[in-house]
């Protein structure tokens, strides 16, 4: 995988050195931890996430078991493994249940992050699964949104509801919401509108369709390849509208993975699922530990 390669090669040519030292002091851990941590500034992760990070690395890397152990080269590794798997939230996280079916998810982000894309594949992952999910075209603003979200459903072979651009987008998410109770649908993915920047127009239009149809899930779609400013879309997002976990797409493409290791210590949300592709089937859960394992190599 690109995404992680450079931060990769980075810290395997520093843990190599770790290893073999054979007997660590001190100095080598701290040493390696300035190493570390250029790396990950260099993967482009937020600033402070990296200050805590290495932080809590060199805490346990110094204490007295691991500096005496036969190993602790190794040792010190397992710890930046666990403290990086914990960084992108332990383990996987699953998408929401209704106690009562349909399950509603908003998904929200900006033009061209993936959203209407991302609909259309988690649709299709739910289908997988033996879901019957309902897609809602709630973005009504982009003249090509509503027939690509029908596209896709024909592709998915799932239901597409629509009432076209006349109707506001509250007003559609309601009666898609009754639709898919009356059908039995048991997820209800709405796409709603996207902006080039977060504006409030769109950020009150989002809370009113939020508070009228009261979501499990407000997932947000991040384009990865954007960095840090997707972290900072994703913070401006939580605060504003309360986010219950972001898709990171274009993972596939030539992104250092600064966004995949700040936005989840940056906002306390995970991150769920990442988009590895355009095909409909490239949209894979998140698992915080295979990607670590991914950085060590
Ligand atoms: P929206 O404006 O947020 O609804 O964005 P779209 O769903 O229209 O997607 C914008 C572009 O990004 C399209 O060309 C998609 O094919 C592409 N895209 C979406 N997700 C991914 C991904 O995970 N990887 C890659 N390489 N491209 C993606």
């Amino acid at each position: 995988m690109a995404i992680f390669e450079g931060l990769s090669s980075r810290l395997q040519e520093t843990f190599q050195r770790l290893r073999g030292k054979g007997k660590l002091t001190e100095d080598d851990v701290k040493e390696a931890m300035r190493e570390v941590r250029l790396a990950l500034l260099e993967a482009d992760v937020n600033f402070k996430v990296v200050k805590q990070f290495v932080e809590k690395v060199r805490e346990r890397a110094i204490g007295q078991e691991v500096l005496k152990s036969l190993t602790p080269g190794q040792q010190v590794i397992k710890i930046v493994n666990d403290e990086l798997t914990e960084l992108m939230g332990g383990t996987q996280s699953r998408i929401a249940q209704a106690a009562k079916p349909p399950t509603v998810v908003m998904m929200v982000g900006l033009q061209g992050a993936g959203k209407t894309t991302t609909t259309g594949k988690l649709a299709n992952l739910l289908k997988k699964q033996n879901r019957y999910p309902l897609l809602v075209a709630g973005d009504i603003y982009r003249p090509a949104a509503i027939k690509q979200l029908q596209v896709l459903g024909e592709q998915v072979k799932t239901s597409v509801f629509s009432l076209g651009d006349q109707v506001s987008p509250v007003e559609i998410a309601k009666q898609a919401v009754e639709h898919a109770k009356m059908h039995g649908f048991d997820y209800v993915l709405i796409d709603t509108a996207g902006r080039l920047h977060v504006d409030e127009a769109l950020m009150d239009e989002l809370k009113q369709i939020r508070d009228a149809v009261q979501p499990e899930e407000i997932l947000l779609v991040v384009d990865a390849m954007t960095g840090q400013d997707a972290v900072n879309v994703a913070e401006n997002f939580h605060q504003q509208l309360g986010i219950t976990g972001t898709i990171l797409t274009k993972l596939d493409g030539d992104t250092r993975g600064g966004a995949a290791l700040s936005i989840r210590a940056v906002t306390g949300t995970p991150v769920k699922f990442a988009g590895m592709g355009e095909k409909l089937d490239a949209l894979e859960p998140f698992h915080p530990d295979r990607m670590a394992s991914r950085i060590l190599g």
